[in-house]
C-alpha cells in the first residue's frame, strides 16, 4: 500500500510539472494585463459615479473611484472612452440560446424540423449577438428539444472557442409526461421539447441525470396548456415537486420553475423553487406567498409582447389584446406585493441581442424606472442567482464591462447604445473612438 501511494504521488507530481511546463510555454509573460478604462461615469451596480475610471488586471477588476485618485501602475494601457457610461455586464435572466424567433419558424417546427446541427449554429450565432448587445452572461433556461446542446455550447464559450456571454444552463428541462409539446395525432410519437416524468422514481432519475450532464439549474413546467386552445392547468402534484426540488438542492442546484396559474405558481413556490417563470395569472394572494417564501418572478414582459405581435397584434394601431392587460394587472399585483424580480425576456421567443427589449417595456408599459431595471439586470440578477463575482464594478468581481452612450440611469434607451464589451478582461467590442 505505501508503495503505491508513493508512486502514485511521482506520476502526479511529474503530470503536474508537465502541465505546468506546458502552460508557461504558452503564455510568454505572466504578468496580468493592467488596462485603466476612462468612462465618462460608472454605474457600479448601484449607483451613478460620474468621473469614475476604473483598473482591470487580467481577467478582474482591481480598483475602481474617481480618476485623480486610482492608482495607475506602470505598464498599465488606457482605454479612454469618451462620453460613455461604463456598467457592470448585463445579465439576461431568461434566455433560449437554441431557439429563434417564431415568426421565422414556430416553436413546433424548430422542435420537429431542424436538425441540432443546424440548431446549434444558430446558437453560436445567437451567443455571440448576445454579448454584443452587452449581456456578458445568460441564464438559458431550457434546450427545447435539443437535449444537452447547451452542455456543449457553454464549453464551447469557457474554451474560447466562439464568443458569447457566460451561461448559466437547465439543459432539457422538466415536464410532466403528455403535458408540452410538440402534439401531432394521438397516433403519432414525437420528440418533445422537455424530458417528460411521472412519478418520484422518474422525477429523482430526471433531475440527477440532468445535473449529471451538466445543469446549473433545473427547470420544471409545473403548468402548462394540454392542447394548443386549451389554458395551462397544474401539471405535477405537491409531492412531485416537493420532490423535485429536494433531489436538486441535495446535488447543490436551484430549481426554477415555470408557472403562469395562481395554482402552479403556488405548489411551485411552496416547494422552494427559486423563481417562477412568467406568471401571468398570479394574484395577489400567490405573490404574497412568493414574497414571503423569498421567491423571485421573472415577468417575462418580452414574450408575451412578442407573441401576441406575431398573432396579428398591430401595436399602437389595434386594440391591445386581453393577454397585455392582464399581465400588467398582475405585474402591478407582484409590484404591490413586493416580490422581487429577475430581470429575463424569453428572448429567443425574439431576436437575440435584443435583450434590451424586456428593460424597456418595463419601464415604458409598466411604470419601472431606468435605475431600477438597470440595477435589477447587473446586481440584481446576480443577487438572485448566486453569482456574487459579477453584476456590480467592484474590486476582485469580474472584469465584465459594457460601456454605452449616454445615461442608463436616466434613459433606458442608452443601453441600446452599446459601444463597447469588456469579459473576463477580454475586450469583445471596440468603442469607434480609439
Ligand atoms: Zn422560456
Amino acid at each position: 500500500m505505501i508503495l503505491c501511494s508513493h508512486v502514485g504521488k511521482l506520476v502526479v507530481g511529474a503530470a503536474l510539472l508537465l502541465h505546468f511546463g506546458h502552460a508557461k510555454a504558452q503564455t510568454p509573460t505572466s504578468t496580468p494585463q493592467l488596462i485603466v478604462l476612462q468612462p465618462a461615469a460608472v454605474f457600479d451596480g448601484e449607483a451613478l459615479h460620474p468621473g469614475w475610471a476604473v483598473l482591470v488586471e487580467g481577467e478582474r477588476i482591481r480598483a475602481v473611484g474617481p480618476a485623480n485618485q486610482l492608482p495607475t501602475p506602470a505598464g498599465a494601457r488606457t482605454v479612454a472612452l469618451p462620453g460613455l457610461t461604463l456598467l457592470p455586464g448585463l445579465i439576461e435572466g431568461h434566455s433560449h440560446m437554441l431557439l429563434h424567433p417564431y415568426n421565422e419558424t414556430t416553436w413546433n417546427d424548430q422542435v420537429l424540423l431542424e436538425s441540432q446541427a443546424l440548431r446549434v449554429a444558430r446558437a453560436t450565432a445567437h451567443a455571440a449577438r448576445t454579448l454584443q448587445a452587452g449581456f456578458t452572461t445568460a441564464r438559458d433556461l431550457g434546450t427545447e428539444g435539443a437535449d444537452y446542446a447547451d452542455v456543449g455550447l457553454k464549453q464551447a464559450i469557457e474554451q474560447g472557442l466562439i464568443p458569447g456571454p457566460r451561461l448559466l444552463i437547465a439543459t432539457r428541462a422538466i415536464v410532466a409526461t403528455g403535458c408540452y409539446g410538440p402534439k401531432l395525432s394521438v397516433d403519432v410519437e414525437v420528440p418533445q421539447g422537455a424530458q417528460e416524468v411521472s412519478g418520484p422514481d422518474e422525477i429523482v432519475r430526471a433531475v440527477r441525470e440532468q445535473i449529471g450532464k451538466g445543469a446549473d439549474i433545473v427547470k420544471v413546467y409545473a403548468d402548462y396548456r394540454l392542447s394548443a386552445t386549451s389554458p395551462s392547468v397544474p401539471t405535477f402534484s405537491q409531492d412531485e415537486l416537493n420532490l423535485l426540488v429536494v433531489t436538486a438542492r441535495s446535488l447543490g442546484k436551484p430549481v426554477v420553475a415555470h408557472a403562469s396559474t395562481p395554482e402552479g405558481m403556488r405548489r411551485a413556490t411552496l416547494a422552494g423553487v427559486e423563481t417562477i417563470e412568467h406568471g401571468d395569472d398570479g394574484t395577489a394572494e400567490v405573490f404574497k406567498l412568493m414574497r414571503q417564501r423569498g421567491v423571485a418572478l421573472c415577468p417575462t414582459v418580452a414574450a408575451g409582447d412578442a407573441i401576441s405581435q406575431y398573432r396579428g397584434w398591430r401595436k399602437g394601431q389595434t386594440p391591445e389584446p386581453e393577454r397585455i392587460a392582464h399581465k400588467r394587472q398582475s405585474m402591478q399585483a407582484a409590484r404591490k406585493a413586493g416580490v422581487a424580480l429577475a430581470i429575463g425576456g424569453d428572448v429567443g421567443v425574439f431576436a437575440h441581442g435584443d435583450n434590451v427589449r424586456e428593460l424597456e417595456l418595463l419601464v415604458r408599459e409598466h411604470g419601472f424606472t431606468p435605475l431600477e431595471v438597470l440595477r435589477g439586470a447587473t446586481s440584481g440578477n446576480a443577487k438572485l442567482f448566486h453569482l456574487p463575482d459579477r453584476g456590480r464594478v467592484a474590486p476582485t468581481l469580474l472584469a465584465d464591462l459594457v460601456a454605452v452612450a449616454g445615461d442608463p440611469t436616466q434613459d433606458v434607451q442608452a443601453l441600446r447604445q452599446v459601444q463597447w464589451v469588456m469579459k473576463g478582461g477580454t475586450i469583445y467590442r471596440q468603442a469607434q473612438q480609439q
